[in-house]
């Protein structure tokens, strides 16, 4: 909407980073604007606009008139409030934050948003994560974003000297105002601490923040914990939460938001053998600054031990002293690998034999083992910070993680990166079509066990991998990432 800043040049440069022409849209959009608000006094700066966009790497800046966005059409008069045609929002993100304070605003901003979109067909979109709510509804809610034929870019949000988020209003505050304005990330980040310190109620940390902006006499319309995707209230904080405000300031109604985190992040990563989960895995931990956590190893593991001292496998008194007397060491290397250690030996090669691979599944189904290497997760989960991939993630062993993927491909598909696996490793791969037979045999064994069967998490999702390449693959889960966890409360890179 214009009234360019270090906001703006930050997503500019950004879009940079992403290759290909930069194009940037200032629009002031009628049908942004509520009963009230004024939307013929809203301030216009074209020419500093063009030059600071220029100054920061775009290729053009387009200024499309009221006409140009919306025909004749009669819905961009402001007279007549909100529209009802175009992409609607899903009701139930409109029902916390901004929603009930500001009706029309969501509606308008999608109809804007498909407008821009079909005149421009951008490959990317880059947004700031400072209205977070919107950005949220425009994912989950316009076509081109949630059939991906857009991707959109969130960039972390930029923020003034004293902490206040970078925001054209902000030219309109004196500066007592902004003094005043800044008590707002202040009073988030006294949330933060009262977290640090053990605090998990939302009515204590929303009525800490209220009250310290109220105290300071500042008007509010919310501060609201809320689960960062699907935005409804969240009564308690358990793993990663968003804490938004909205205050007015002098002319001013001014937005934040906090992540809130009890622990670090968790993505839980399932699906069957050879959809390339633990490549991806690798790759999205060292992306994320998380650690790897392969289960698979620890199910191999004790498959390897059970083999050597030649073992029956089944359940009973000798895997009960087996497992008891069992020392299970976990390690990352300097490169985040995964080493596995089984009562001091490093088995990190020797658990992807072929014969370790074949007898695996039948272990995986014994009780005994399940609770024990659960349990053994479990304690890497306490302090978040994972991504953690095998079988039950999602379903059994951290169904509080913040992202729960399935990957899955056609078993061809499958047989064929196993195979081409094998060969990286130095084994010589039998033919694809025995390949393809055991991998089904393994998913069956998998699926069918009573203890935590492989299955999608219920509210997980789905990613089929068949025809796209790893990079992509990782891409879209960093995608699914950001959508639960802000670049300010998870920046990338190592941590
Ligand atoms: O992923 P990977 O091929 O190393 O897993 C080997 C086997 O370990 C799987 O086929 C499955 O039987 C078992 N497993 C499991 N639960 C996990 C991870 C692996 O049952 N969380």
């Amino acid at each position: 909407m214009g009234g360019l800043h270090r906001g703006h040049r930050q997503l500019i440069r950004a879009a940079r980073g992403v290759g290909g022409r930069v194009l940037v849209s200032v629009f002031v959009n009628p049908a942004q604007f509520a009963a009230g608000e004024d939307f013929t006094t809203y301030p216009k700066h074209p020419d500093g606009d063009a030059q600071q966009a220029s100054a920061a790497g775009a290729d053009a800046v387009w200024f499309p008139a009221v006409e140009h966005i919306y025909g004749d059409a009669g819905d961009a008069n402001p007279e007549r409030g909100p529209t009802t045609s175009g992409p609607q929002p899903e009701p139930s993100l409109i029902q916390t934050l901004c929603g009930p304070w500001r009706p029309g605003h969501f509606e308008g901003v999608l109809m804007v948003m498909e407008r821009l979109l079909e005149r421009v067909q951008p490959a990317v979109v880059v947004m700031g994560e400072k209205d977070w709510q919107q950005l949220t509804v425009l994912r989950q809610c316009l076509p081109a974003f949630y059939e991906q034929r857009c991707r959109l870019l969130p960039v972390p949000v930029v923020r003034e000297e004293g902490g206040l988020p970078c925001s054209s209003r902000n030219c309109r505050l004196s500066p007592a105002q902004r003094r005043q304005a800044a008590l707002v990330p202040q009073a988030l980040r006294a949330a933060a601490a009262a977290v640090h310190a053990g605090e998990r109620r939302a009515t204590v940390l929303e009525q800490l923040v209220r009250g310290r902006l109220k105290a300071a006499g500042l008007e509010v319309d919310y501060a609201q914990l809320v689960h960062p995707l699907t935005l409804q209230p969240c009564p308690r904080l358990d793993g990663v939460a968003l804490l938004g405000v909205a205050v007015h300031v002098g002319p001013a109604r001014l937005l934040d938001h906090s992540f809130l985190l009890a622990r670090k992040p968790i993505i839980a990563i399932d699906g069957p053998a050879g959809t390339g989960k633990s490549t991806v895995t690798r790759l999205l931990a060292a992306r994320l600054g998380l650690l790897h956590l392969d289960t698979g190893a620890m199910y191999r593991a004790v498959a390897w031990l059970m083999l050597e001292s030649r073992q029956p496998i089944r359940s009973g008194g000798a895997l009960q002293q087996l497992l008891e007397t069992m020392e299970l060491r976990l390690a990352w290397g300097d490169h985040g690998q995964q080493v596995i250690r089984i009562n001091g030996v490093d088995v990190s090669d020797a658990i992807r034999l072929p014969r370790v691979t074949a007898t695996v599944p039948r272990v995986a189904a014994l009780p005994e083992v399940r609770q024990v290497l659960t349990r053994q997760q479990r304690m890497f989960g306490r302090q978040g910070g994972l991504v953690s991939e095998g079988r039950d993630m999602g379903t059994a062993v951290f169904p509080q993680a913040e992202l729960k993927v399935y990957l899955t491909a056609t078993a061809a598909e499958r047989a064929r990166r196993r195979a081409a696996d094998m060969t990286q490793r130095g084994q010589a791969p039998p033919p694809l079509a025995t390949l393809e037979a055991q991998i089904t045999e393994r998913d069956h064994l998998d699926c069918t066990r009573t203890e935590a069967p492989l299955r999608p998490a219920e509210d997980g999702v789905v990613v089929a991998t068949d025809g796209i390449s790893v990079e992509q693959v990782v891409d879209k889960l960093e995608d699914l990432f950001r959508q639960r966890v802000s670049h300010d409360a998870w920046p990338a890179g190592r941590h």
